[in-house]
């Protein structure tokens, strides 16, 4: 019996893989326009990066990450997102102490113990970028404008920029008790189990719980924005002045709120209405004690994280490069000849491959065929004793044969390149 996959994990062929890697290449086109550079981390850290990071009360750090010991006893983790291990080499790697902003984007798999039910899967992917070093609300506006920059390069439409303000240590504590006492004066019982239980534990939840009797609860709740201080209003305002500016599709959400404490300031999120439903492409916000809590210096940060999975559902399959050629060598001697003609072509820049095995002709047309490829190449009993080539246009049928020698330069000139 052959081994399967494991549940939750994807092979990723073409068309899927080539979406993958228009993703990232977009990706490091636009954000290196921006002064982005990549940082690879490591898959696997000690879990206690994620415990203190992400948090102990969270359902990530509880029920969804992949831990486990090592031969000497550790625990690891594979990573379940992507800012802790930023950090942590943010830190270890004296960064602060080098440049006075750090601008930095990774992309690759993340791993969390989902229930498969949810149709998530357990390892994913995601864009991230992270600006640390800078309080000012241009590094906000720039990040948010760079991703959706980014959105619109892949070819997203009907984009919603959706942005609220978190307040800061200051002043998000009124806000707190001002919704705790909200809350306590609603009927606990019209809320759902999950928001009865996180009115003590984490009143902000409840804000973007997506059961309608709770948003219909919260119609009426205290808002954060009302309760910022000068200091957040004032960078908020500078914020949003900006990316008006730049004639972004925003618009003010006071439900949008993260439920851990070095979350500050600006925070965001882009839908898409591409495929019907508004459906979140990308988050992320500020968070200006995350690094200082990690034990590093106290550098503020902003950043985003944009899950691939999603943004592939919203893609088309695009452009896809066809193959220049198809070399079809008959015969032994015509394929030793169509293998060095080969090696010739893509030495020049061209695309394809040839057969090799023998086959009846008809079928090795097929498999040329089935390739893409603009041309077909034979080189025959006849092409061999000639030294030339047969070329045989795949879409429209013409055919021609020319001495071998001037293959490339035909491919070329008839425009059948991907250049
Ligand atoms: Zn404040
Ligand atoms: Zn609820």
């Amino acid at each position: 019996m052959s081994i399967a996959r494991i549940k939750g994990f994807a092979d990723m062929l073409p068309p899927r893989s080539d979406q993958f890697t228009r993703m990232e290449n977009c990706a490091r086109d636009i954000f290196s326009r921006y002064g982005f550079v990549e940082l690879r981390t490591p898959l696997l850290e000690f879990t206690e990066l994620f415990q203190r990071s992400i948090g102990e009360e969270t359902d990530v750090v509880q029920k969804e990450m992949y831990t486990f010991p090592d031969r000497k006893g550790r625990s690891l983790t594979l990573r379940p997102e992507a800012t802790a291990g930023v950090m942590r080499a943010y830190i270890e790697a004296g960064l602060a102490n080098r440049e006075a902003v750090s601008r930095l984007f990774t992309t690759g798999p993340m791993f969390r113990y989902e229930r498969p039910q949810k149709g998530r899967m357990r390892q994913f992917h995601q864009i991230n970028c992270e600006c640390l070093g800078s309080q000012s609300p241009l590094a906000d506006a720039e990040l948010i404008i760079m991703l959706m920059r980014f959105l619109r390069a892949l070819g997203l439409g009907e984009l919603t920029l959706k942005l609220n303000s978190l307040g800061c240590a200051e002043c998000r504590p009124r806000f707190k008790e001002a919704l705790l006492n909200y809350l306590r004066g609603v009927d606990r019982h019209a809320l759902c189990p999950d928001c009865a239980r996180r009115v003590e534990s984490n009143p902000l939840r409840v804000l973007d719980c997506k059961q309608p009797g709770c948003r219909a609860l919260t119609d009426n709740a205290p808002r954060l924005a009302d309760y910022n201080c000068p200091d957040c209003k004032a960078h908020f305002e500078t914020v949003l002045s900006m990316l008006r500016a730049e004639e972004l599709p925003l618009e003010l959400d006071h439900r949008l709120v993260r439920g851990l404490d070095y979350y500050c300031r600006t925070t965001f999120e882009v839908v898409s209405g591409s495929i019907g439903a508004q459906s979140a492409v990308a988050g992320g916000g500020r968070y200006d004690g995350l690094i200082r809590s990690l034990g590093g210096p106290d550098a503020p940060g902003v950043g985003f994280a944009c899950g691939m999975e999603r943004l592939a559902l919203l893609l088309g399959d695009g452009a896809e490069q066809r193959p220049d050629f198809y070399l079809l060598g008959m015969e032994e001697g015509g394929r030793m000849q169509a293998f060095a003609l080969a090696q010739k072509l893509r030495a020049a820049g061209l695309r394809g491959e040839m057969n090799f095995s023998a086959g009846g002709f008809k079928s090795l047309m097929r498999q040329a065929g089935k390739s893409g490829a603009r041309c077909c190449l034979i080189i025959g009993p006849d092409e061999v004793a000639r030294g030339d080539v047969s070329i045989k246009h795949l879409d429209s049928g013409e055919q021609r044969s020319l001495p071998q020698a001037d293959a490339i330069l035909y491919l070329k000139q008839t425009g059948t390149a991907n250049d």
